[in-house]
């Protein structure tokens, strides 16, 4: 076990492409940490600058205390578990799991051999020591490749998109099991992901990257409720959460926010986007905040409703604010691009009550749970409600 230190980390690639850009994270020991990110924000690089496989090029990473700028991989006392498994084709799943240790410990065979064992054990996967891994499936040989790495008894484990080329079942399964295992072994993590859900229900902790920079860090339900800013607020969670051009406007006893949609926000709340430097405001709402109602009232909503996916215990309404006619736009888009709508035409969406809206219902009324809104900065972003607190959460040290 562990802490892993990053102060002011970068990485440049070419001399010109910014991986990485001033990354300031400490991971407690023990803590399964997940990067989650788009393609190309820079996980993958974090990560195998923590493994040694690639330079720093400015700051330091520190593993249980002490600098590993300089250290060579094989001291660094990590294991690391990749998307390809990276098992060797001829030899058994016992020699596989057994490799690492022969080579850089010098336990003897018999106690090589009984840690194989127990690991195997805990993996599930007793039956297979004797099999090559093209006999295995694509779950048992992630089962093999997570073994291995477990076997060598590291202090840190670094998981790269392991479960990617799983289906959707089994990669469900695993996530579970990975994370069991990480619990019942006490090993620092960092687990690199590009899948949100993933993040969400693995980790003590989630780190969003975005074009190298740490967006935000905080646990599932902290980043999930109070995003920092739009880009986390849009990246977690899924279906994404709904985004409206709203500005501001100040009343006697609170203020309003007008533009796609009209509502009456409460004095505390027109406090706070007073503070923003822009007037542009985007209002961003999940769509489980979203209800649907028959009856219109002061603070509706008008909307049209253009699909209606029934999901089993609750459905999904796909609306629209205008009357668009989307199919119509689509197509005359298509068709020339001057015929293009100026606006692009978003998807949004609610959680309903299934069968709350008759099949043939055209326009109803949504209410957005006001305690539940979040309002951004368009400028900058910025989350207006949470920048404090989130600008602490960020730099403890500040
Ligand atoms: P992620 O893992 O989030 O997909 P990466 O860390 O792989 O992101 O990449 C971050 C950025 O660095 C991207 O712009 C990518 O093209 C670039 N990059 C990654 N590896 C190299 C490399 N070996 N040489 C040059 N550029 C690289």
């Amino acid at each position: 076990m562990s802490s892993i230190d990053f102060t002011s980390v970068r990485k440049v690639y070419d001399g010109e492409i910014v991986a990485v850009d001033g990354f300031d994270l400490t991971i407690e020991s023990g803590e399964f940490l997940t990067l989650v990110g788009p393609s190309g924000s820079g996980k993958s690089t974090l990560l195998r600058m923590v493994a040694g496989l690639e330079d720093i090029t400015d700051g330091t990473i520190s593993i249980g205390g002490e600098t590993v700028n300089k250290l060579p991989p094989r001291h660094r006392d990590i294991a690391m578990v990749f998307q390809s498994y990276a098992l060797y084709p001829h030899l058994s799943v016992r020699e596989n799991m057994a490799f690492g240790l022969k080579r850089s410990t010098n336990l003897s065979d018999e106690e090589i051999y009984e840690r194989v064992d127990d690991v195997a054990e805990l993996m599930g996967i007793p039956e297979l020591l004797d099999d090559r891994p093209k006999q295995l499936s694509g779950g048992q040989q992630q089962r093999v490749a997570t073994g291995r790495a477990i076997v060598r008894e590291p202090a840190v484990f670094l998981f790269d998109e392991p479960l990617s080329n799983l289906d959707a079942k089994l990669r469900k399964h695993m996530r579970t099991e990975l994370q069991r295992m990480q619990q019942e072994l006490e090993t620092t993590a960092i687990y690199v992901t590009h899948d949100q859900e993933e993040a969400m229900t693995m980790s003590d902790r989630i780190a969003i990257l975005n074009h190298g920079e740490l967006q935000q860090v905080g646990t599932p339900r902290d980043v999930y409720n109070h995003p920092r800013n739009l880009f986390v607020a849009q990246f977690i969670g899924s279906p994404s959460m709904n985004v409206f051009d709203v500005t501001y406007e100040p009343t006697d006893d609170g203020g309003r926010l007008v533009g796609d949609v009209d509502l009456e926000i409460d004095a505390e709340r027109a406090a706070q986007i007073e503070d923003a430097t822009t007037d542009e405001l985007k209002l961003g709402v999940r769509p489980e905040d979203v209800s649907v109602s028959r009856t219109s009232s002061e603070e509706h909503v008008a909307a049209y409703v253009d699909i209606i996916e029934p999901l089993g215990g609750h459905d999904l309404l796909y609306f629209e604010l205008e009357d668009t006619g989307s199919l119509v736009s689509t197509e005359a888009a298509t068709l020339s691009d001057d015929a293009a709508p100026e606006t692009e035409v978003q998807e949004r969406k609610a959680f309903i009550e299934p069968e709350s809206i008759s099949e043939d219902a055209h326009e109803v009324f949504l209410h957005f749970d006001l305690e539940q809104i979040h309002v951004f900065d368009a400028d900058t972003g910025l989350n207006v409600a949470h920048l404090d607190e989130l600008e602490r959460e960020i730099a403890p040290s500040a």
